[in-house]
């Protein structure tokens, strides 16, 4: 029997019959225009190489300076943590929260989230946990925000510079290479092909 295979659109349900397009072709809902569909090449390769460049940066841009500060002689260095740590201590817990969520918890259950599900896809290995990553990966991806952070990293240069002397660690390098790295694998990651990739992982006998 002949399986008819139908796709709703994500943003105004229209129920669609499957489309198989090649790398380079778009699939736009006739509706209302979203574009459900743009086959990036190797994406599961992609996604892969570039979780392991994101782990890779992702603990200098949290551990190491970003800022060092100096005011009266006196240098102070400002990592990440140092500063989740600082607002704690001055009883800012919903700042520190936010800024500890959504600039270090976030995009590390980002990129690791990644670096799982392209793992298993990429050596064709079957895991039952596979599609509640991918689930997962989707709505945290709505909560990793850090180019938020960065705004208020500018901000604190431009307000500090004319009082203070500033200094750039590298932590603040290993930082913008991180954005740029969730950036990039926020775009390489194709949904529509990771999704039919881990159905047909899932199904396959083991
Ligand atoms: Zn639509």
């Amino acid at each position: 029997m002949n399986k008819i295979k139908l796709d709703a659109c994500p943003e105004c349900d229209l129920l669609l019959n499957a489309a198989t397009p090649t790398v380079g072709e778009k699939v736009h809902c006739p509706r209302c225009g979203y574009l459900l569909q743009r086959p990036s090449k190797r994406s599961v390769e992609r996604t892969l190489a570039l979780s392991i460049a994101g782990l890779i940066v992702i603990f200098p841009a949290n551990l190491l300076p970003l800022l060092g500060i100096k005011v009266l002689g006196n240098t102070k260095d400002g990592t990440l943590w140092s500063g989740v740590i600082n607002l704690i201590a001055e009883n800012m817990w919903p700042v520190a929260l936010l800024v500890f969520l959504s600039s270090i918890l976030f995009p590390f259950i980002n990129i690791i989230l990644s670096l799982l599900i392209s793992a298993h896809l990429y050596f064709n290995k079957p895991n039952r946990f596979l599609a509640r990553w991918m689930r997962w990966l989707q709505h945290i991806d709505e909560w990793a925000m850090l180019e938020v952070y960065m705004l208020g990293i500018i901000v604190a240069c431009v307000k500090l510079s004319s009082t203070s002397e500033l200094k750039f660690g590298f932590g603040l390098y290993a930082f913008i290479a991180l954005l740029v790295i969730t950036a990039m694998l926020a775009s390489s990651l194709d949904r529509y092909l990771f999704w039919q990739r881990i159905d047909a992982v899932s199904k396959q006998p083991s």
